[in-house]
């Protein structure tokens, strides 16, 4: 037997292990199963730690960021909890975190990169994001060489930076107009032949580098927590940490509980709490005031997996969750509080986490001495500018999305760029 299989959750039929949906047209997300039952860990560097419940069949050793769990002290003496711990995705050398966009979206490119070169699929990745994940797959494709497509809005550009000097595997396109304007010419060019789409929520390899959160977490503590915090978007990160609980029940070391969910969104941009509550996403809040004034518009997506097999609202149905929605203000205090009392500096997006575990303590959601992780998503990037020199990559062209032409301008761009 492999490593690993792929199985779609609606028939349990093993599945082509590359492919993002099912081969008798399920609407779910597929999802891994390990041959090995028991994690052990690697002596290997980074995430590749958790090598056994990674979808890869090599590493890429450069990739050495990790989560890095502990124990809060001074947070948690305010807040009233003797059992918080918090996954710390990021920069900060003194607790040897080391990822160095500042970001978990680290944790999903490494695997999903590595899985291009193992299939020796040479097709051009192509990428849509404002921020995070665009920076997270530039920093990969700048190690490893493997070409890249990323398509951001024009005014996420300086969001674009690397330690890496040689940036030449980037094709950076700005698009005039939003998010989904990038989004929706990534899809047209990601189709055609010689380019390959990242997939989102569908690809295992982003999924279960994320569910590594959890296993450094529960590593760390000895046991599952009772509950994990995250601030989330898509949510894919809180299915990750779902689909690992999982896989760490099995294992047989830590419990039998899966952790309940305590997920966060950005009031009033948050299309996931009223999907759960069964209620309509206003027009309103998807076409015109959103991702705008956001407290960070990493936060919003137009179309989260909420209904999918094995999406948010399964995931939240399971461990008994619950959403929470953070105004700026909440987020705003909860940032400064965090950031006096751990001392290091933290993402926008995960300062909506931390409004949203305290809104749990207020409320009496958790109790003072429940095992709790938070997930702090990114942080320590006022740190790294400190302390490195970071280059921005020079985008390659510029399109506007209104431009029938735009798709053929890019795919000329990338010809000429990579040769091909
Ligand atoms: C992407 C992102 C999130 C939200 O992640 P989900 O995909 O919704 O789980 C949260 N925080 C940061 C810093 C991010 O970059």
């Amino acid at each position: 037997m492999h490593k690993y299989s792929v199985i779609c959750p609606i028939c349990k039929e093993a599945q082509d292990p590359m492919s993002l949906t099912c081969s008798k047209g399920h609407d779910s997300l597929l999802h891994t199963s390990y041959k090995t039952s028991q994690i052990v860990l690697k002596d290997l560097p980074g995430i590749w730690k958790f090598y056994d419940w990674l979808p890869v069949n090599g590493i890429i050793p450069e990739g050495s960021g990790k989560t890095i769990t502990y124990k809060s002290e001074a947070f948690a003496k305010e807040m009233g909890l003797s059992n918080l711990y918090i996954a710390f995705n990021g920069y900060w050398p003194e607790k040897h975190a080391s990822m160095m966009t500042c970001t978990f979206k680290d944790l999903e490119a490494f695997p999903t990169m590595q899985r291009l070169l193992e299939g020796l699929d040479k097709r051009i990745m192509v990428v849509a994001s404002a921020g995070n994940t665009a920076r997270a797959f530039a920093h990969v494709c700048c190690i490893t060489g493997q070409p890249l497509l990323l398509l951001v809005p024009q005014n996420s550009a300086h969001r674009l930076w690397t330690l890496q000097d040689d940036t030449s595997s980037i094709c950076l396109v700005t698009v005039e107009g939003d998010y989904y304007n990038a989004i929706e010419l990534a899809n047209k060019v990601s189709v055609r032949e010689g380019f390959v789409s990242e997939g989102g929520a569908k690809n295992i390899a982003r999924r279960d580098g994320m569910g590594t959160v959890m296993l450094d977490a529960v590593l760390a503590m000895r046991t599952l927590p009772m509950h994990y915090f995250q601030a989330v978007g898509s949510g894919t990160g809180g299915i990750s940490a779902w689909e690992a609980s999982i896989r760490l029940i099995h294992d047989g070391r830590f419990g039998n509980a899966l952790p309940q969910l305590h997920l966060a969104q950005n009031l009033p941009c948050a299309p996931l709490i009223s999907m759960c509550s069964g209620g309509a996403v206003t027009k309103e809040v998807l076409h015109e005031k959103c991702p705008r004034d956001m407290y960070d518009d990493v936060l919003f997506n137009r179309k989260p997996p909420f209904s999918v097999n094995g999406g948010v609202r399964d995931a939240l149905k399971a461990t008994g969750g619950r959403m929470y929605g953070i105004d700026n203000a909440a987020a705003a205090y909860a940032h400064q509080l965090f950031e006096e009392l751990e001392g290091i500096d933290i993402n926008p997006a995960a300062a909506v986490a931390v409004a949203a575990l305290m809104e749990a303590v207020k409320n009496g959601n958790i109790g003072h001495n429940d095992s709790i992780v938070l997930n702090i998503t990114g942080g320590g990037m006022q740190r790294l500018h400190r302390d490195h020199n970071l280059i921005s990559i020079t985008p390659d062209m510029r399109v506007s999305a209104h431009d029938p032409e735009a798709e053929l301008k890019i795919v000329e761009k990338v010809a000429e760029k990579f040769k091909r």
